[in-house]
């Protein structure tokens, strides 16, 4: 088994960071409890902490991690309720003001959906049931992008399983009230770990745009 040694020097760090210099705002959150203004829907990937990549502080965002960051439609709510009902809770308890989706490059599980390969073996099939949330985008993919190599599918879909997931979350009534009302903003963002770029998609363009660029002293 691998040295976990790394992760409680990084827990000392947290320490002296958050319960030392910060120990003002930690103690705030303790006391009266977390207020996130954000939910963010994540994957998995080790290499995808949305935390991290926003460079955010404790109580900041409220975040649900799967793999390739996916949302289940409403009538699948209840079958897939590990993730439904972190967002229930953070829509209705928390009263988060955006969603925010946020895919990557390089997903893995977004890769597997397009590669389509019959499970042999439980595990897999686990894997396969959960992406097949995701068969729309897939399917949306094959149809336009027809015959293109594996790599330009697997980007398309990274970013159409977002646009799936955003309509997802539309089809709770709990979720399309709020936005209808004002109260809550949903957000498909897309982080592209070749480029270092954060792109958001835009309903106007109907396209992914970049939201920050690379900086310019970011050698990648
Ligand atoms: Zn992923």
């Amino acid at each position: 088994m691998r040295d976990v040694s790394k992760f409680l020097s990084g827990f000392r760090r947290f320490q002296q960071n958050y319960l030392g210099k910060q120990h003002e705002l930690f103690d705030q959150l303790v006391q009266q409890g977390q207020r996130p203004r954000a939910l963010v829907i994540a994957c998995c990937d080790s290499r995808c902490d949305p935390a991290l990549l926003t460079d955010c502080d404790p109580g900041d965002m409220f975040v649900v991690r799967n793999v390739a960051n996916l949302v289940p439609p409403h009538v699948q709510a209840t079958y897939f309720a590990a993730t439904t009902s972190a967002i229930a809770f953070a829509v209705h308890n928390l009263e988060v003001e955006h969603i925010i989706v946020m895919g990557h490059a390089q997903c893995g599980g977004i890769r597997a959906l397009m590669e389509h390969k019959a499970p042999t073996c439980n595990e897999e099939e686990l894997i396969a049931k959960w992406l097949g949330i995701a068969e729309d985008a897939r399917q949306q993919v094959l149809r336009k992008l027809k015959d293109k190599p594996m790599p330009m599918l697997t980007h398309a879909c990274e970013q159409s399983a977002i646009l799936v997931s955003l309509e997802n979350l539309m089809s709770y009534p709990w979720i399309s009230s709020r936005v209808h009302q004002g109260k809550l903003a949903l957000h498909g963002w897309y982080f592209d770990m070749q480029s270092g770029e954060l792109y958001e998609y835009q309903p106007e363009s109907g396209a992914f745009e970049v939201l920050v660029d690379k900086p310019v002293t970011c050698q990648m």
